[in-house]
Order: structure tokens, then C-alpha cells, then sequence
């Protein structure tokens, strides 16, 4: 198994030569590592060799993982789908949830965010005309969805994320990207802060660099950095 710093150093070299290519500056793109699955010492080796955020996808796993780091400064992302009964401790650790995808999760999110005096950083997932991933609000609920949480005062909504289907050949999961970007400019007209809708979360092992191409700020890396997951 190649060693993380060495993984971490080939990705950040194809994080540059992606930005070049789309003439945007590397220092716009931040990435996730995805460390579901992925033991604790391989991940503080990571860390160690110069990753800042960390994104995880089950609550209980990740509550764990940030015990065992806690001498780590490392930024926790929550990337996974998220159950209202898990909120509560998720808002415990979480500096930021990619998974916002109804209501009754932004109106949880918001209560156990104020119980803490927070205002939790917030992307919302789209699901961008595909019926096999169920995650993910319809493009359709987006604009309905985006003005309720706006309301909430315990949230900040950042932007949006995508987790398109898998295709091996990376150049078709572009439409879904450039989508993404699309909803994103089209929710910036009717923001009361479009100043903070600045992230597009996309990308992931097999595509990102098609991702950053198409404007991504926040890549989710697991594979290509930590190696094949176990399990
Ligand atoms: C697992 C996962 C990733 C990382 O996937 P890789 O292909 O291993 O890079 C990114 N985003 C989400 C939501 C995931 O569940």
C-alpha cells in the first residue's frame, strides 16, 4: 500500500494541473479526505502529511474517530446520510454537514445547533434526475427547501452537494456538475446573503478533477488517498 503523504502529493498535483486547466487558482479547491471505514492511524497519517478536513458518513463511527484525534486540528465534515435521531450528536463534532435533503432535518439541525449557541455550516444535497440514489433533494424542491432553511437562524447554508451516479468514464458525470453550478447561480439570485453561497461540494475519487473543472470548492476524496476501503 502506497503511503498517504505520497497519495496526498499525487492529488494535490492533479488538484493544480485541473485548476490550470480551468484558469482557476488551486488555493479555491479543499479537500475532503473520506475516511469512512479507514482505521485511525492511517488517518493520522494523513493528517500528519497536511490534510485539514476529514468527512465522515456514520455518526457513531465518526464520534469515535474524533475522541481518538482530538489532539489533532482537523475539520470534520459530515458527508453522510443524515437520520434526525443522529442530529443531536452530530452537531456535537460537525463543522459542517453536506447532507441537508428535507425539512424536518433543517428544523432538527437548527434546534439542537441553537441548544449549543451554534450556526452550523450547511450545504444541501441535490438529486439531480436520478432515480437510484434516493438522497438528495429534487432540483424542483431545491427553491422551496433553500428558503425555509435560510429562515433558521441556526443554520448557515453554504452552497451544494452532489453525489451523482458512478460512471467509469468520469467526462459523463460532467452534465451533473455543471447542473449543480447552474442551481447554485440560480439560488444566489434570491438569497437574502448570496455573499455566502460560495460551495459547490463534488467530486470524488474517479472524478475529481472533472468536478474542479466545473467549479467544485470542496472534492471527497477517499479511495485515491487512503487506499481501497476494507469492508
Ligand atoms: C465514500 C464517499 C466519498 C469518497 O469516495 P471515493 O470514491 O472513495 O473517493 C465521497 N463522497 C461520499 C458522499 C461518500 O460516501
Amino acid at each position: 500500500m502506497t503511503s498517504v503523504a505520497e497519495n496526498l502529493s499525487a492529488i494535490k498535483g492533479r488538484i493544480e494541473a485541473a485548476c490550470l486547466r480551468a484558469g482557476r487558482e488551486p488555493s479555491e479547491v479543499h479537500l475532503v479526505g473520506v475516511t469512512k471505514t479507514v482505521p485511525v492511524d492511517r488517518i493520522r497519517e494523513g493528517v500528519k502529511a497536511g490534510i485539514l478536513i476529514l468527512g465522515e458518513n456514520y455518526v457513531q463511527e465518526a464520534r469515535t474517530k474524533v475522541d481518538a484525534l482530538a489532539d489533532l486540528d482537523i475539520s470534520w465534515h459530515f458527508i453522510g446520510h443524515l437520520q434526525s435521531n443522529k442530529v443531536k450528536m452530530a452537531v456535537d463534532w460537525c463543522h459542517c454537514i453536506h447532507t441537508l435533503d428535507r425539512e424536518s432535518l433543517a428544523r432538527e439541525l437548527d434546534r439542537q445547533a441553537r441548544k449549543l449557541g451554534k450556526k452550523i455550516p450547511v450545504l444541501i444535497q441535490v438529486n439531480i434526475g436520478d432515480e437510484e440514489t434516493k438522497s438528495g433533494v429534487s432540483s424542483e424542491n431545491l427553491f422551496a427547501l433553500f428558503r425555509m432553511a435560510s429562515s433558521l437562524e441556526g443554520l448557515d447554508i453554504r452552497g451544494l452537494m452532489i453525489l451523482p451516479p458512478y460512471y467509469d468514464d468520469p467526462d459523463r458525470v460532467r452534465p451533473y456538475f455543471r447542473k449543480l453550478r447552474k442551481l447554485l447561480l440560480e439560488l444566489k439570485q434570491e438569497a437574502p446573503f448570496p455573499e455566502r453561497l460560495t460551495e459547490l461540494s463534488m467530486g470524488m475519487s474517479n472524478d475529481f478533477e472533472v468536478a474542479i473543472e466545473e467549479g467544485a470548492t470542496l472534492i471527497r476524496v477517499g479511495t485515491a488517498l487512503f487506499g481501497t476501503r476494507q469492508g
